[in-house]
């Protein structure tokens, strides 16, 4: 672990803030550190092992895809691509797909995709996207730009141009916004992930949706973390009985492989020709091999037990009285302590075994989809513990 930790330190750019723990192997929704020491994992590397660590089908599509062929480049055919677009496609109604490596990515394609189709059928100066407050969509200079936080805008300027940031809920401002004319799309987070775990009002989504349709400016909803069961559906806009014109994701897509996707709808199927797009990576064999796995076995029976657990986790916290609220959507929540910073209570929690997030002021439970019960019950355990313990000490 030292030696780990003077390399990590002399080598690595310093942008990360790391717990002191050296994961060094995991199974499901345990982990261990080098020491074998075992952790409950109620983080999932961010929404990503959607089915926990090495879980073994998720394994062995993955292998079996090592050994037929590791990468090609998009100038060849490739069969899980090919089988994971029409899944997608079917699966959420949409109609073509553009595969990438990160969320960051997913949502430049989108971007491009919006200010394409608005410039092929209205000419150049429909440009803009309003995105909300408090939003977060990635860290390239267009993402960052995207990303309705103040502190994200500082250091890296000039930033891409063509934001707009509106407030959440504020229906009479998005409206002025968009009546000052060139937007050509909305993007939006349905639960601002990293901003909190806050869903989304359901009259204000309506609302953009309905501004969409009548003034054909593209819905574009960023599926990054809330995507792939996450909140309890295969994606989070069938909560809202909304249908976007473009949705990106990835996080636990491939389920703990890097990987990405922008899904278009009927409106910009057509949008993205030869040459005005274009990955090395994007689309890698073996991450759309782990991503058919995931995706075809997040079926009814699968959202049942998110939704489940979630209702499980919500019941517990709820009768705790150092617990403020609970916030989110099936597994995707926000804790709000009171007396206790969120911060504190995550390093409380490691210490005491249990891996778990925050997301500002809140902690932040994204466990596995498949987490057992038991394991998810010894971990809100252990949660609970460190929120007393937190709460006392101050
Ligand atoms: C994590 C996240 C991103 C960025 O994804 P990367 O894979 O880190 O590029 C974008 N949007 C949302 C909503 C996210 O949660």
């Amino acid at each position: 672990m030292e030696e780990i930790k003077v390399l990590d330190n002399d080598y690595i750019a310093h942008t990360y803030g790391r717990f002191d723990v050296l994961v060094t192997k995991g199974k499901g929704s345990l982990m261990y550190d080098e020491k074998g020491r075992e952790y409950i994992d109620l983080g999932s590397g961010i929404a990503v092992n959607s089915f926990g660590i090495c879980d073994d089908e998720w394994k062995d599509a993955v292998i079996d895809q090592l050994g037929k062929v590791s990468h090609t480049s998009n100038l060849y055919f490739s069969s899980p691509q090919a089988k994971l677009a029409k899944m997608l496609c079917e699966r959420t109604g949409m109609k073509k797909v553009f595969f990438s490596n990160s969320g960051a990515e997913a949502n430049e394609c989108a971007i491009k995709v919006a200010r394409k189709y608005s410039s092929d059928k209205y000419g150049e100066g429909r440009s803009t996207i309003i995105t909300l407050v408090n939003s977060f969509h990635g860290r390239t200079i267009t993402t960052l730009s995207a990303t309705g936080q103040d502190v994200f805008h500082k250091h890296f300027g000039p930033f891409t141009e063509g934001f707009k940031y509106a407030h959440a809920g504020d229906i009479e401002e998005l409206n002025k916004i968009v009546n000052d004319g060139g937007i050509c799309g909305i993007m939006i987070e349905l639960v601002q992930g990293e901003g909190g775990v806050i869903p989304l009002d359901r009259a204000y989504v309506d609302a953009i949706a309905k501004i969409c349709k009548e003034k054909d400016i593209l819905l574009i909803v960023d599926e990054v973390q809330t995507g792939n069961g996450r909140t309890g559906k295969l994606y989070a806009f069938e909560n809202y009985g909304i249908k976007p014109d473009i949705f990106s994701t990835a996080k636990g897509l491939a389920g703990g492989l890097p990987f990405g996707a922008c899904v278009m709808g009927e409106k910009t199927e057509n949008t993205l020709g030869k040459g005005d797009h274009g990955s090395t990576f994007g689309g890698n064999p073996i991450c759309a091999a782990g991503a058919l796995s995931i995706l075809s076995r997040i079926d009814d029976k699968l959202l049942d037990g998110v939704t489940k657990r979630s209702e499980f986790i919500r019941k517990k916290l709820e009768a705790v009285p150092e617990i403020e609220s609970v916030t989110g959507l099936g597994l995707m929540l926000g804790i709000s302590v009171n007396g206790a910073a969120a911060g504190d209570v995550v390093a409380k929690a490691i210490e005491k075994g249990c891996i778990m997030l925050t997301a500002k002021t809140k902690v932040r439970l994204l466990p596995a989809l498949n987490i057992p019960m038991d394991v998810l019950e010894k971990g809100l355990d252990i949660l609970i513990e460190s929120i007393r313990e937190c709460v006392s000490e101050k």
